[in-house]
Order: C-alpha cells, then sequence, then structure tokens
C-alpha cells in the first residue's frame, strides 16, 4: 500500500494528462475543468482509504466523523472501497445521504424561522431539476471522481507488486514459503467460503 503523500504526488503528476484526455473527450474548456476538479476530489478528499484513518480522512476536517461508518463497515482496500466504479459509486451514494440529511434540516431550520415555506417534495424537485438540467456537468464531475479513484487503484497495486518482487529478490526462499503460504490462504479461504455457504 502506498503512503497518502505518494498517491497525492501521482494525483498531482497525473492531471495534466487528465486534462488532455478529458478536453479531446468533451472538447470543452469548462467541462475538462469539472473533470479535473472531480480528479482532484477523487484523488485527495473522496478517495478509496477513506475506510482507514488515512490522509484522505484527516482532510474532512471536523466533519471526518461521517465517514466512521463507512469505515466500521468495509475491510480496508475491500471492492466496496477499491473496487472500479463500484467504489466511487459507493462514496458518492454515501456522501449524498449525508447531503439529503443537511438539506432537510437546513430546510426544516429556514421554515421554521418562517423565511421559507418550502417542502420535502419542494426539495426534491429542486434536485431533479438541477440533475436534468445540468446533467453533462455532475457526470463531468463524477468521471473524474472515478478517474481520481482508479489513479489511486493503479498506484495501490504497483506498490504492492513492487513490494513482493523486492521481497522475493531479496530472500528468494520466500518465494517457496509465499506459494506455501498462498496456498495456507487459499486453504483458508475454501474453509470460509464453505462457512458462508452453510450460512446461507
Ligand atoms: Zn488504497
Amino acid at each position: 500500500m502506498s503512503s497518502g503523500r505518494t498517491h497525492d504526488r501521482i494525483t498531482l503528476w497525473t492531471l495534466p494528462l487528465v486534462v488532455l484526455v478529458a478536453f479531446r473527450v468533451t472538447l470543452d474548456g469548462w467541462l475538462t475543468v469539472v473533470v479535473c476538479l472531480g480528479f482532484l476530489l477523487g484523488g485527495w478528499v473522496l478517495g478509496p482509504d477513506l475506510d482507514i484513518h488515512s490522509v484522505q480522512y484527516k482532510r474532512w476536517g471536523w466533519l471526518r466523523w461521517i465517514w466512521l461508518p463507512y469505515r466500521g463497515s468495509m475491510r480496508h482496500r475491500s471492492r466496496w472501497s477499491h473496487g472500479p466504479l463500484i467504489g466511487t459509486t459507493v462514496r458518492v451514494l454515501y456522501v449524498s445521504v449525508w447531503l439529503a440529511l443537511a438539506g432537510l434540516v437546513v430546510v426544516d431550520m429556514l421554515n421554521n424561522v418562517g423565511r421559507t415555506a418550502l417542502t420535502w417534495g419542494d426539495l426534491i424537485r429542486g434536485i431533479g431539476w438541477g440533475m436534468q438540467t445540468y446533467w453533462p456537468w455532475w457526470l463531468a464531475l463524477v468521471a473524474g471522481l472515478e478517474l481520481g479513484a482508479l489513479s489511486h487503484y493503479a498506484t495501490d497495486w504497483l506498490s504492492s507488486r513492487a513490494k513482493r518482487r523486492k521481497r522475493r529478490t531479496a530472500n528468494p526462499r520466500a518465494k517457496g514459503r509465499g506459494q506455501r503460504a498462498q496456498g495456507k490462504r487459499q486453504r483458508a479461504k475454501g474453509r470460509g467460503q464453505k462457512v458462508e455457504g452453510r450460512r446461507q
């Protein structure tokens, strides 16, 4: 696993490539800006390592507690946080739930002080309208988030591979041991599946 700082640097270094690809696909300067914004957010703030006490998690400041249920409900680097498409989908839905809750609280407060007479229906209709009207912007943002997450997954994968190779060259006998350990793990996995099967 790479450190948070390595992930941050890679996100920044790959940004020019994202600018080129996004502009080539969208042929629009502002949409390219939104893709890049999503990419930086996906790499630095809304990244896959929110499933542990990471740099990304700390960047949420006093709001970081909203990620505790997320952290608690999945294993680090599980497919729910580190799976292509799935990871971003889960995080976007998760943040949306919190945003919806915050929206409801704000509307309720405004109604209570008598400034507005908004209903939840108005809120849902407003969001629906915003989504429909500005869908290319939302799509660009989500595509950027996914690209940011993909750069993270790729870095994690490459660094794990490099570490394994380094261990093998440092100790060639470790390969045999590694294979034995892998066999053991697979046997354990088989047992786990059996237990799961029994539960079902
Ligand atoms: Zn990771």
